[in-house]
């Protein structure tokens, strides 16, 4: 059977981010898709290539496509949009200013990917937390994600953006962009608002 090529956008949207002399939204978006985005295309497996990985900050509603992930920018944690889907921030996170979003599985529901404006010190930490949130979301993977190995024959350095301490790790690594391609693959709920 034929390989099919399909494509990726990850929505970026800015629920209650304010600007920052240090950060610029128009920075981190274009790092998301030049270093991050643009290294997950290509063929995932027998069955899929990704055609295209582009990251589009936007204003709701989106219109996702089949593929596609969305991650909300909100200001800081106490901004949290868990408790609008009825979910709640685990206290660590609220506690550990390291966590820089959180991901909120919903089973069949749409799921819901955050990042905490605040915490990320600059454009490299926002784009890296986009990519890891998105990651969580894609994959429907919560803490496994962590630890994923890749298969050989690949298997470069390990995980580093979507480890645990993916906020250490300015740069991505190959392991992280296999991950994310197969993650692509999944298809999941993608909202259209904010909650
Ligand atoms: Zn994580």
């Amino acid at each position: 059977m034929a390989q099919q090529t399909i494509q990726h956008t990850l929505w970026v949207i800015n629920a209650s981010a304010r600007a920052m002399i240090f950060k610029s939204l128009d920075v981190v978006m274009s790092r998301l898709n030049n270093l991050f985005l643009a290294n997950c295309v290509g063929d995932v497996n027998a069955n899929f290539v990704i055609g295209a990985a582009t990251s589009a900050l936007a204003m709701p509603p989106i219109t996702p496509a089949q593929y596609d992930a969305v991650v909300f920018l909100v200001g800081d944690v106490g901004r949290s949009l868990g408790p609008k889907i009825g979910q709640q921030v685990r206290p660590t996170t609220v506690s550990n200013r390291l966590v820089l979003g959180s991901t909120f599985m919903a089973g069949s529901v749409a799921g819901l990917a955050e990042v905490y404006w605040d915490r990320c010190i600059n454009n490299e930490e926002a784009a890296g937390a986009i990519f890891h949130e998105a990651a969580h979301l894609k994959s429907g993977l919560a803490d496994a994600m962590h630890t994923w190995k890749s298969a050989v024959p690949h298997g470069g350095p390990g995980l580093k953006v979507l480890s645990a301490t993916g906020g250490k790790f300015p740069t991505p690594s190959w392991d992280d962009f296999e991950f994310y391609s197969n993650a692509i693959t999944k298809q999941i709920t993608v909202r259209a608002n904010i909650p």
